[in-house]
């Protein structure tokens, strides 16, 4: 296959070699993390060593790293989790408080909760940067009944579609005066930002393997010791009783690898990558196609926004047609909504920042990483004018016949 350009790494971001290379040597190992004779001990080191590391990279104790199969696996565990044994103890918090764009694995998991468990959710929107602002959350808290009917805050740390960052430690302390257990989905924030889940007030915090440059399958929850969490799998009693289930040891191993390779390069990068960024933002504004930027945006800034991830808006032009046209020029990015049963949506994320959804439904998001060059972002703006073109022009067809 000729080289491909790829954008597109917050769907997912190639391994890195030494990721490949300890994962293959410890594969070869015979071991079970739960055996009590020497391989499995040995087994058992090596899980606890990537323990230590990863809560070391991430401001968190050792005790408080649950290994789960990733960021969708983590979600649901604090959510549900949460809201069972919150729940369980006292019947009169029913209600979650959680953002409106947060990615599905959250979004899915609470409408799951409310149609079959009887919880009431009451959404927090974002302003039209795709911030959810801590008093905004204070207002949701105190809505619905006040904040003795909540059982849970979620508010992710960055948003996959648009890569705005939210004010984390604010509104942790905001939970935190209510006494109301928080959730982030920190999947697209670490290795890309400073996270320090101490720090954060955050009681619960998802992460992903393969976001960070480790393998796909495997991830963590962070849980601070003190919450309280029914487990949604039963069976050996790993992970504090809180995930049973044979751990995965060379995918813990890789998923420490990356997880401290990408933060202790994190500084570097992000401003590598919010050059490369800039550079893509800016040539495509440059183009004459009436491009906007969705989410927070300003030339250098590697806090509010993602360092590697620019949200572009084509007037007159489908997202899925460009992403195909695209991609048939060798160039893979995304349009970051989902497609659900096949059926094209405009992004709840857009929708939610008051986007209208005529402008939602021609998104294209570009997102960075560790293998991206100048070149790729060269690619983009080489191929983009022509694939408009062609999307626009795919576009007024499809209006005439309809
Ligand atoms: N949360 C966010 C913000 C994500 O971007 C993703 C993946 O795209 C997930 C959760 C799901 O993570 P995983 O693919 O590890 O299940």
């Amino acid at each position: 296959m000729p080289n491909r350009v790829y954008l597109d790494h917050a769907a997912t971001s190639p391994i890195y070699a030494e990721v490949i290379e300890a994962m293959a040597k410890q594969m070869a190992v015979v071991g079970n993390a739960s055996s009590l004779h020497t391989s499995g001990r040995n087994a058992r080191s090596v899980v606890e060593e990537a323990r230590e590391r990863i809560a070391a990279a991430l401001g968190a104790r050792p005790s408080e790293v649950i290994f789960t199969s990733g960021g969708t696996e983590g979600d649901n565990l604090a959510i549900k989790g949460t809201y069972r044994a919150t729940r369980r103890i006292d019947a009169a918090r029913d209600r979650l408080v959680v953002s409106g764009i947060e990615h599905h694995a959250v979004l899915d998991a609470v409408e799951a909760l409310v149609a079959t468990e009887d919880a009431r959710v009451t959404w927090v929107e974002p302003d039209g940067d795709g911030v959810v602002t801590a008093d905004a959350v204070r207002t949701a808290l105190e809505a619905d009944g006040g904040a003795g009917t909540a059982a849970l805050v979620s508010v992710m740390w960055a948003n996959n579609e648009v890569g705005t960052v939210q004010p984390i430690a604010e509104i942790g302390a905001v939970c935190a005066e209510f006494g109301i257990p928080f959730h982030t989905d920190a999947v697209q924030a670490v290795g890309h930002l400073g996270v320090d889940f101490g720090a954060s007030g955050a009681t619960m915090l998802a992460l992903s393997g393969h976001k960070v440059g480790g393998p796909q399958g495997v991830g963590a929850l962070l849980l601070a010791r003190d919450a309280r969490l029914d487990p949604l799998t039963h069976g050996g009693g790993q992970e504090r009783q809180v995930r049973s289930g044979t751990l995965d040891v060379a995918g813990i191993l890789g998923l420490a690898e990356a997880v401290e390779k990408s933060c202790a390069t994190r500084e570097g990068e992000a401003a590598r990558l919010a050059k490369l960024r800039d550079r893509l933002v800016e040539g495509a504004l440059a183009l004459d196609l009436g491009v906007s930027v969705s989410g927070y945006y300003e030339e250098g800034d590697v806090e509010r926004r993602l360092p590697g991830n620019a949200h572009l808006r084509v007037p007159g032009c489908d997202g899925d047609s460009m992403l195909y046209l695209l991609d048939a020029a060798g160039v893979e990015c995304s349009t970051g909504s989902a497609c659900q049963a096949g059926v094209p949506r405009p992004s709840h994320v857009l929708l939610a920042m008051g986007i209208p959804e005529e402008q939602a439904r021609g998104a294209l998001r570009l997102t960075l990483g560790h293998t991206s060059t100048d070149d790729d972002v060269d690619a983009f703006l080489r191929e983009l004018p022509a694939v408009a073109e062609r999307a626009r022009r795919a576009q007024e067809a499809t209006r005439k016949v309809s």
